[in-house]
């Protein structure tokens, strides 16, 4: 159903998953840039090709709706959500068995990215980035509680909150958390840019504005951790500064050290909603990617048949 060349490709089709490298014709799962290298022409739901074109220009679209099937060669192919970031979708191919290939997912609920669907599948290629025992994430009660404790206590001493978190997703997460509590932002261009094309499908923040020159009075910040962060920040006087991220868990960030605190804050499935996941699937096989090699040994001690791929050059698969 699915083959290899050099990345995944949907058998007896020109459809390609994910590519890192240029294709004629490419699912994209999301428009992180990991997953989504420069395409001629991509296949994916309305707000990820919004957010593609934004971060890598002009390109030809297949644009679908979540559950609406295509005929692609002889499959047919399904997005449907992978509650990662807005427009975030997984893909079913249906031929002679039913595969899924997850990209990046999240169980957990979110206020910007619609809820994740779990499909049953024969053949199941997923994500595992958090597929370690450790790597338990705190409820998102505990997550809003921490992240407005860090805000109030902050301002009540007249400090500026900054929060680093990544440009599309979490950083607008983080919009909509901190907005809701009545707070003002301020934040800078690429979290704007990208929270402007959230709103344009339906997603409403509180006040905000972009963070300028002119600094900030009693607003909250909420960067990109990349880029220029020191220039940005600098007409900021007093600050202190969190970052959202799921490495939180064991201090593994490359940023963590240049932070005050750290919420272990995630877009992706930590180890439980992992094997939430594949029970819910109830798949005959397994491929994991991107994550520690150990999870598909746990997942075998689970009585699933599992293998881990290294990278994607190395599935080769013909169901
Ligand atoms: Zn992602």
């Amino acid at each position: 159903m699915v083959e290899i060349a050099r990345d995944l490709r949907v058998k007896g089709t020109d459809l390609w998953l994910d590519s890192r490298r240029r294709k004629d014709f490419c699912f994209i799962s999301h428009s992180h840039l990991d997953h989504a290298a420069k395409h001629k022409k991509i296949l994916a739901t309305a707000p990820t090709v919004e957010l593609y074109r934004h971060r890598r220009g002009r390109v030809e679209a297949v644009t679908v709706a979540f559950n609406e099937r295509l005929g692609v060669g002889e499959v047919a192919v399904t997005l449907f959500s992978a509650g990662h970031v807005l427009g975030s979708s997984q893909i079913l191919i249906e031929g002679r068995t039913r595969t899924v290939y997850t990209g990046d997912f999240k169980l957990r609920q979110s206020e910007t990215a619609e809820p994740i669907e779990i499909k049953q599948c024969d053949l199941l290629i997923m994500e595992c980035t958090y597929g370690h025992p450790r790597y338990r994430f705190p409820t998102r009660d505990e997550i809003c509680d921490r992240l407005e404790g860090f805000v109030r206590g902050n301002l009540r001493r007249g400090v500026t909150p900054v929060v680093f978190a990544y440009s599309l997703g979490k950083a607008q997460e983080a919009m909509k958390i901190i907005g809701d509590y009545g707070y003002e932002l301020a934040v800078d261009r690429s979290v704007y840019d990208i929270a402007r094309i959230y709103e344009q499908f339906g997603v409403e923040f509180g006040p905000y504005a972009l963070l300028t020159d002119d600094g900030v009075r009693g607003q909250v910040v909420i960067s990109t951790p990349f880029g220029r962060v020191r220039d940005r920040l600098k007409p900021i006087r007093r600050l202190r500064t969190v970052f959202l991220t799921g490495w939180a868990i064991d201090g593994r960030s490359e940023f963590m050290s240049a932070v005050d605190e750290a919420i272990a804050f995630s877009d992706h499935a930590d180890f439980y909603d992992l094997l939430e996941y594949v029970k819910r699937a109830k798949p005959s096989m397994i491929y994991t990617t991107h994550g520690p090699k150990e999870f598909a040994g746990i997942l075998r001690s689970e009585g699933f048949q599992a293998e881990h791929v290294v990278s994607h050059q190395q599935l080769r698969l013909d169901l």
